[in-house]
C-alpha cells in the first residue's frame, strides 16, 4: 500500500517507540525496569474513579459540543482563574484528548508550512515531531539556567514560542520575572507562545506561575496547555484542554470536529473531577521521597552529574563523563541489564540521559538505579 509522502518521511515519537520496545519486552515475558518514561504508580485520583463509576450507569453517554460539555468548560475557567490567575472564559477552553492533542491543533491553528517555531533545548519530543509534522521550521535554542535580558533579546524572530513550564526533562521552573521578560520580548516581536503547563502540580519547591497571568494573554496570543496526565497520574485516561483566545478555540475546534469530535464523555467527567480535586499533596510527597532517594544512590557516582530539580518525575543525568554515545549506553542498558532510560538523543541534548523516577515500587527504583551505576561503573573502568 502506498503511504503518502508526508508520512513516509515521518518517525514515531522516539519517547513512546522505546516504552512500546519495552512493552513488547514484557509481552514476551522479559522482566525489566522501564525508566524510560514517567508512569506513575499512583491510580487517579478516588474522586475521578468514582465520579466515573458513577457515570456509567447513566442510561446513555453522549456525544458532547466538540470543544467540551459547557458546564465542564466553565469548571475549567474556574480552576485556571483561581489556581493559575488566568482570566478566561468557557469559550476561551477547549477540552482534548490529552495535551498532545491540544498541542497538535495550537500548532495547527497559529501557523502555516514554513512558520518558524522556537524548541527550547533540551525538548519534550512531541514538539518537534508535532511541528515536522506541520512542516514548520523548527529553531532550536539551548534552555539556559536563567531566562536573563540578554538570552531573551537574542531569541531569533519567529511565528511561536513554545514554553514548558515546569519543564521536562530538567525540571526548570520559570520565575515570574522570566516570564515578564519573555511576555515584553513576544509583544515586541509579534511572535505568539503556546505555553505547556502539563507539569504545573509537580512543584516541590517554589512557585508555578502561569505565562498566561504576566500580561494580556488574550493580545498577546498564548496558548496555555495544561494536562491530567501527570498532575493527576491520569496518563490512559487522555485528559487535557488548551486555554486560548476565543478564535483561536474555534479554530482548534473545527479541526477537532473531524477527527476526534469531543474527548470521550467519560473522559470529560473525568477531566471535571481530577482539576477540581485540588493539590495532589500525598502523590508529591512520595516523588520528592524517590527524586532524593535516587540522587543520593548517584550521589558517590563520580561520572554522573544530576541536579536536585525544583519539579517533576524525572532526573535528568549528564554522563558525559563516560565519553560514550548515549543512544548506544540506552541500547546497552537495555539489552544487558534490562533497564530502559531515555538515551538524552531522543531530547536535543546527547551525553545525558533521562530518568524516570515514579513508576515501580521502591526496591525495583533501587534495582534499576543500582544497575545504571554497575553499568556505568564497567564503562568507565574501561575508558
Ligand atoms: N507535556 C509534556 C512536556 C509532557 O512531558 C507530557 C507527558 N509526557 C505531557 C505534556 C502530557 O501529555 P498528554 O496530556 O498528551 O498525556
Amino acid at each position: 500500500m502506498r503511504i503518502s509522502q508526508r508520512m513516509g518521511a515521518a518517525r514515531p515519537l522516539a519517547t513512546t517507540a522505546m516504552h512500546g520496545r519495552v512493552e513488547a519486552l514484557k509481552s514476551q515475558g522479559e522482566e525489566l525496569i522501564d525508566f524510560s518514561i514517567a508512569i506513575s504508580h499512583f491510580p487517579a485520583p478516588a474522586v475521578v474513579r468514582e465520579r466515573v463509576a458513577q457515570a456509567l450507569l447513566m442510561p446513555a453517554l453522549p456525544y458532547t459540543a466538540v470543544g467540551g460539555a459547557l458546564a465542564l468548560r466553565q469548571t475549567l475557567a474556574a480552576k485556571v482563574g483561581a489556581d493559575n490567575r488566568i482570566d478566561a472564559s468557557a469559550d476561551e477552553i477547549i477540552v482534548t484528548n490529552g495535551a498532545k492533542q491540544a498541542l497538535y491543533e495550537a500548532l495547527y491553528a497559529l501557523t502555516d508550512p514554513g512558520d518558524t517555531v522556537i524548541v527550547l533545548r533540551p525538548y519534550w519530543p512531541a514538539y518537534l515531531a508535532t511541528a515536522e509534522l506541520l512542516k514548520l521550521k523548527v529553531v532550536l535554542v539551548d534552555l539556559p539556567a536563567r531566562l536573563d535580558a540578554a538570552f531573551v533579546a537574542g531569541l531569533p524572530d519567529a511565528r511561536i514560542l513554545i514554553v514548558n513550564n515546569p519543564h521536562n526533562p530538567t525540571g526548570q521552573v520559570l520565575q515570574r520575572a522570566e516570564l515578564a521578560r519573555l511576555c515584553a520580548w513576544m509583544g515586541a516581536r509579534g511572535c505568539q507562545a503556546i505555553v505547556d503547563e502539563s507539569y504545573e502540580k509537580l512543584l516541590f519547591q517554589g512557585e508555578h506561575v502561569s505565562m498566561a497571568a504576566c500580561a494580556d494573554w488574550r493580545a498577546l496570543g498564548i496558548v496555555t496547555l495544561f494536562s491530567a496526565s501527570q498532575s493527576y497520574a491520569m496518563m490512559g485516561w487522555r485528559c487535557g484542554f488548551a486555554v486560548a483566545p476565543a478564535t483561536v478555540v474555534q479554530a482548534m475546534e473545527t479541526l477537532q470536529g473531524p477527527i476526534t469530535a469531543a474527548a470521550s464523555a467519560l473522559s470529560q467527567v473525568a477531566t471535571e473531577a481530577a482539576f477540581a480535586s485540588g493539590e495532589p499533596r500525598a502523590m508529591l510527597e512520595d516523588y520528592r521521597r524517590r527524586r532524593d532517594l535516587v540522587l543520593d544512590w548517584f550521589g558517590p557516582v563520580p561520572w554522573m552529574r544530576m541536579a536536585r530539580p525544583d519539579s517533576g518525575p524525572y532526573l535528568w543525568g549528564d554522563v558525559s563523563a563516560l565519553g560514550v554515545d548515549t543512544v548506544a549506553f540506552a541500547e546497552q542498558l537495555l539489552n544487558e541489564w534490562r533497564v530502559a532510560v531515555m538515551p538524552g538523543e531522543a531530547l536535543g541534548v546527547p551525553g545525558h540521559i533521562r530518568i524516570g523516577y515514579i513508576s515501580d515500587d521502591l526496591a525495583t527504583l533501587e534495582r534499576g538505579v543500582r544497575a545504571i551505576i554497575a553499568f556505568g561503573n564497567a564503562l568507565a573502568r574501561r575508558a
